[in-house]
């Protein structure tokens, strides 16, 4: 009813950092282990109980019961440790619809650390500066926030525009807040801006069919061939990143079998993670600028459908049959993973929509390969990934490899060639051991 109004609905997540004391963050990772002992012992339950007897109701029962036994949980807010219950159950209906792999216990060391705040009012967030914000946490207080975006809160929150939820996760960095905003907005009029192709380049972070490519003037590949996963940092801290993980990869030689990780390695991997965690900031930061960007500039964005897991996986092949060049694969591969091509897709997607253009995506074999001023197909013509050469004796075109693979992608659009979007996403990775009653 309301999209005839030309009004709809949104629901978008905004990420902003807390400034709390060591004594909160202190409070804070309690009760993400907390979290994080739940969802174990949930798991252990599960794993224990007969087939028949693994309802919602008695896990609830459970962790009822665990909360009553085990001091430490209580640090965990009531509504937390029911959205842990939901999120586990939750993991086994993705496993059973084929979207992931089947839950297991999470490590200390391993898992992101995480509390779910799922219901909105708890939050009580109010605006005190024009760059802060506060908002309550349960069994935490009052906390301080970035207010680096409009939020509605106050008298703009009503039933149709407010904030939902929210996550608190910590990274390299620190504790951050991920707000889930829902708002009710004008539709947008379409679009009248140009078409454009998007190829996710090798060379070029995002090529463009137009030749208006956007960098981000760092060198995506090192002349050493190795991968660019430092590229987000400076010089200076570059180095200190290769003088910690020196530091970690010796003093992890010199630990015994079996001996506990020592204060100082953690410390270390602290330093190494917060340097990566700055890093992915940076570059997170740089897609949502360049998709914007692009989804105010251009009516129909043309991408390649790539399927970044499958190829990481087709190149390393399996045991009985090993994949070829795995080794350059990998490295392509891991340029496609760094520059978070899936991300960029989907900023792309939710950007579009919202300034009234479309994206769409073109099942893309060869786009590499072929050439665009002639259509000629020849394996190898990528001589050094940088320049694309055509090999067809009446054609001879040469000219920049990514911006090539965009204008091929942008053809294939015009020539109706779209992906048609598959009902559900049937990517099974690994069949589950343990499946629904009704299955078998
Ligand atoms: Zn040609």
């Amino acid at each position: 009813m309301n999209s005839e109004l030309g009004l709809i609905k949104r629901q978008f997540g905004h990420r902003a950092r807390l400034a709390l004391s060591p004594a909160e963050i202190r409070a804070m990772d309690d009760q993400a282990h907390a979290a994080r002992t739940m969802w174990n012992c949930l798991h252990a339950w599960w794993q224990m109980m007969p087939k028949s007897k693994r309802s919602l109701a008695a896990a609830d029962q459970a962790i009822r019961q665990a909360r009553g036994d085990i001091d430490f949980l209580a640090a965990l807010p009531a509504q937390a440790a029911q959205a842990v219950l939901k999120t586990y159950f939750q993991a086994w209906k993705n496993c059973w619809d084929g979207r992931a792999d089947e839950p297991g216990f999470k490590a200390r060391f391993r898992s992101v650390m995480s509390v779910d705040i799922p219901q909105g009012r708890d939050l009580q967030i109010k605006r005190v500066h024009r760059r802060w914000g506060v908002v309550n946490i349960p069994k935490i207080g009052r906390v301080r926030f970035r207010w680096s975006k409009d939020l509605p809160v106050g008298k703009k929150a009503n039933s149709d525009n407010r904030i939902t939820g929210a996550r608190l996760v910590k990274d390299g960095l620190g504790w951050h807040i991920a707000f889930r905003v829902q708002t009710l907005e004008r539709v947008p009029e379409p679009h009248q801006g140009p078409e454009v192709g998007i190829d996710a380049g090798v060379n070029l972070p995002l090529a463009l069919s137009d030749g208006n490519h956007q960098d981000h003037g760092r060198a995506p590949r090192l002349p050493n061939g190795d991968s660019d996963r430092d590229k987000w940092l400076n010089a200076e801290e570059k180095a200190k990143l290769l003088r910690l993980e020196r530091q970690a990869a010796h003093r992890k030689s010199l630990r015994k079998p079996k001996e506990k990780t020592s204060r100082r390695l953690h410390r270390t991997y602290d330093q190494i993670r917060a340097l990566r965690a700055k890093a992915t900031r940076r570059s997170i930061d740089w897609q949502h600028k360049t998709t914007t960007a692009l989804a105010r500039q251009y009516g129909t964005v043309v991408v390649e459908q790539l399927n970044i897991t499958n190829m990481v996986k087709s190149a390393r092949g399996t045991i009985e049959e090993p994949g070829r060049n795995v080794k350059q694969k990998s490295g392509l591969n891991r340029s496609i993973s760094q520059e978070a091509w899936g991300r960029t897709v989907t900023m792309l997607a939710y950007k579009t929509a919202r300034y009234g253009g479309t994206l769409h995506k073109v099942p893309a074999p060869h786009t590499s390969q072929r050439c665009s001023a002639c259509g000629f197909v020849t394996p190898g013509s990528r001589e050094d990934q940088a320049t694309f050469a055509c090999k067809n004796p009446d054609c001879g075109w040469s000219g920049n490899a990514d911006w090539n693979a965009a204008r091929n992608v942008l053809h294939l659009y015009r020539i109706g060639l779209v992906e048609v979007p598959a009902a559900g996403r049937a990517v099974v990775r690994r069949a589950c051991r343990v499946k629904p009653a009704t299955a078998r």
